[in-house]
């Protein structure tokens, strides 16, 4: 018998990549294609979905050219994507009627103001909140969905005649590869979406009605693991079984499968999420709760708090400042001195997520004198991704009770040990890379191979994944002393 293999779809915001991974969970190929991002306005930012579907055909053919890989070896599809973009499409048709509006976009967030204040007899926030586990905001589907009922003319016609479908990316590449037989999502991307309730599992009524959003243009939920029909494009019959959204592929790509487990990701800006179990948290700390999978019937739930700048700091040092030449020049930079010299980065270029929500917050370099190097300021560079990443994680901890023991970490800016290391010293926790770094299809690979068999159970899992490196804490007492200061300090970052 023919050795078999999994191909995982990751659609990206950037880019379509497919990637092929044997059963020992080793990247066999991979194939990427990057497609436009598209500013119609200030703050705008939209896809052509059928650009998206093209780039993600075209690399799934080459992956297997590449890999000389026959489709009849393919186990099955995971698709993993970025959340939120919202692809509204025509049912008899096919065709888009608008472009994605990005996860990205701001273009509605006048009008979550406007329901917030309109709305004083009460609380929109706690409404959103209590059922979905998120925040009142234009980054989330229901709002983007909302401006193409309202603002394409196309929809309004067919939004009442049931003609049209919403869907995610995941949503959007389902219904293409299976030729529109299924117009399905998981709970994770449901998630999402700002509709769905997180508690009774299902698209919630209350908010619909509140949103004017027609429940019929949504799409079936169906668990991130799950034989849930099959593609012929590549000739072959293969089963489509794995669909989760970005975040949560990785969480479970770094088999962040227990209570209290957390990756992060270090890529322009840092995602951390941690796995809460089967239990939904309620923040005290502004996160948002979300579904991290659903796997054998049973739901787990995990906490997110995301941090905007983190590799884009380095960017900003290379470009603006212009004192490293390349981004991983900064850990060498770094090196030329002991320590930062006193000197305290807040890396809160554009505004600050949870638990600050400040989006008029600014960065700020503090406590110079002059005998501060550069290389003082890439020191103090790093070790404010670091405090910013510190301060989500401890957060979290709190949220949820748990007390985490260690810290799984992929993206770019992973790849700088000085950076894992103040981490590591910062958390007192090891922090752990993986051999595999593109954790996100490898989490979709894992989920659609458990749904049809191609991996046994989450032992064997467990047993194929690998660690590359672990950063140990040094008993060092400096970090005390950056805590104090950052604590000081990020208030001087702030708006109010
Ligand atoms: P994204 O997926 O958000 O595009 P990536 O995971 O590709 O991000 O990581 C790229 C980011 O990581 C860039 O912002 C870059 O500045 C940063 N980066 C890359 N290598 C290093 C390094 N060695 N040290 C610090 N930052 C780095």
């Amino acid at each position: 018998m023919k050795e078999k293999y999994i191909l995982s779809i990751d659609a990206g915001t950037t880019s379509s990549r497919s990637i092929i991974f044997d059963r020992k969970g080793k990247q066999v190929a991979i194939s990427q294609y990057e497609f436009q991002q598209i500013f119609p306005n200030k703050s705008w930012v939209e896809h052509d979905p059928e650009e998206i579907w093209n780039t993600q055909l075209k690399s799934i053919r080459e992956v297997l050219k590449k890999s000389n890989i026959n489709p009849t070896n393919i186990d099955s599809i995971g698709i993993t994507n970025q959340r939120e973009t919202t692809v509204i499409w025509d049912k008899n048709t096919g065709k888009p009627i608008y472009n994605a509006i990005v996860w990205q976009d701001r273009r509605t967030a006048k009008y979550c103001e406007s329901l917030i204040k309109d709305n004083n007899s009460f609380c929109v926030k706690t409404f959103f909140y209590k059922k979905t586990g998120l925040i009142l905001d234009a980054y989330f589907s229901a709002t983007k969905i909302k401006w193409i009922l309202d603002n394409v003319s196309e929809a309004k016609d067919k939004a009442s005649n049931g003609e049209i479908l919403f869907g995610t990316i995941d949503s959007w590449l389902i219904w293409k590869l299976t030729n529109g037989k299924h117009h399905i999502t998981d709970a994770t991307n449901a998630s999402r979406t700002l509709l769905y309730n997180i508690h009774e599992l299902k698209w919630d009524s209350d908010l619909l009605k509140f949103l004017k959003i027609p429940k019929e243009i949504l799409p079936k939920v169906v668990e991130s693991s799950q034989i849930i029909g099959s593609t012929n494009i590549l000739g072959e019959k293969i089963k489509i079984s794995g669909i989760a959204g970005d975040q949560q592929a990785a969480l479970f790509g770094q088999l962040c499968l227990n209570p209290g487990d957390v990756k992060n990701t270090y890529g322009t800006g840092c995602f951390c999420i941690m796995n809460t179990g089967e239990i939904p948290i309620e923040s005290n700390n502004k996160m948002l709760t979300t579904i991290a999978y659903q796997l054998n019937g049973k739901t787990t739930y995990a906490i997110e708090g995301s941090i905007f700048i983190a590799g884009a700091l380095i960017q900003w040092l290379r470009d603006n400042l212009e004192i490293i030449e390349k981004a991983s020049d900064i850990e060498n930079l770094a090196k030329t001195v002991k320590d930062n010299g006193g000197v305290t980065f807040i890396p809160t270029l554009s505004g600050v997520a949870a638990p600050y929500w400040d989006p008029y917050a600014t960065g700020s370099i503090i406590g110079i004198t002059r005998d501060t190097r550069k290389g003082n300021i890439a020191r103090a560079a790093l070790e404010g991704i670091a405090l910013r990443c510190r301060e989500v994680i401890m957060a979290m901890e709190e949220d949820s009770n748990t007390n985490f023991s260690e810290l799984k970490v992929d993206g770019g800016a992973s790849n700088n040990n000085l950076l894992m290391q103040i981490q590591s010293d910062l958390l007192r926790s090891k922090v752990i890379r993986p051999k595999t770094t593109e954790t996100t299809a490898l989490g979709v690979a894992f989920l659609a191979g458990l749904a049809t068999g191609f991996f046994k159970d989450l032992n064997e899992i467990e047993k194929i994944w690998e660690e590359d490196v672990s950063f140990i804490p040094n008993n060092s007492n400096y970090t005390k002393d950056l805590i104090n200061l950052w604590k000081k300090r990020i208030k001087l970052s702030l708006s109010k």
